[in-house]
């Protein structure tokens, strides 16, 4: 793992955009994004620059079970209005969190993320050090699943709706095993919440309970993170 210590999150957009945009330079053709408020400063550096992605394909990381795109706590919904209608590309790919057969979006989803191998994968990462919504516990070889929620994952997305009792129980999320394809992978993180996550996630061992360390079996990952989100680290440069 490469680990770049920013000041704050806004500095640490402008780093993501940055090997983002050599990336699509030098070929990059399939975006995996996420959504939350941690990748906010990248689409904000995407949407001010000049960067085309009309011939860029982007696959997310998840969606609520039983939103749509016109809910605007939907993820279907942020990504349009953080980035989709000011940077169009030439196909946008969300689970569909409104889809009658959960199970049946779960294959659809796998077939297009086989049809359109990532190139560089957005991440944030939870409280749990959950990727996606891969919660603790979920196996590494997992593909597209209909997960439940954990109470640490609700309380932490309870803030963009008006009470708790309003946030979905329920996400499909991309499975860790299509996270792991990913030629390359940019995780930011900010704020102290995040830094016991960062901290197992790299240095802890490779476990289930912390799903993001299994990025330490992966060849191409930068981390980005701010002082709070460092500060367990035992080595914070
Ligand atoms: P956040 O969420 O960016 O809103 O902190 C990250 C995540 O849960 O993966």
């Amino acid at each position: 793992m490469e680990i770049l210590f920013v000041e704050n999150d806004v500095e640490g957009g402008k780093k993501a955009f940055e090997i983002l945009k050599k990336g699509i330079e030098n070929g990059a053709k399939v975006l995996g994004l996420a959504t939350g408020s941690t990748p906010e400063t990248l689409y904000q550096e995407i949407v001010k620059s000049d960067l085309q992605l009309t011939n860029l394909t982007s696959i997310n990381l998840d969606e609520y079970v039983g939103l749509g795109e016109e809910d605007t706590q939907s993820y279907h919904y942020f990504m349009n209005d953080r980035l989709f209608n000011k940077k169009p590309f030439k196909q946008n790919y969300l689970p569909n969190g409104k889809a009658s057969d959960l199970e049946e979006e779960c294959k659809r989803y796998d077939e297009v993320i086989a049809d359109h191998p990532i190139d560089i994968q957005i991440l944030g990462i939870g409280q749990n050090a959950h990727i996606g919504f891969n919660e603790p516990g979920t196996d590494f070889d997992v593909t597209t699943t209909v997960v439940n929620l954990t109470e640490s994952t609700i309380n932490a997305n309870k803030r963009y709706f008006d009470s708790i009792e309003e946030v979905p129980s329920q996400a499909l999320s991309m499975g860790i095993g299509s996270i792991m394809k990913s030629k390359k992978l940019i995780l930011m993180a900010y704020g102290e919440e995040k830094a016991e996550a960062i901290k197992n996630m790299i240095e802890g061992s490779v476990t289930k309970d912390v799903p993001a360390s299994v990025l330490q079996n992966h060849n191409d990952v930068v981390v980005i993170i701010d002082k709070d989100a460092a500060s367990k680290l035992s080595k914070k440069k």
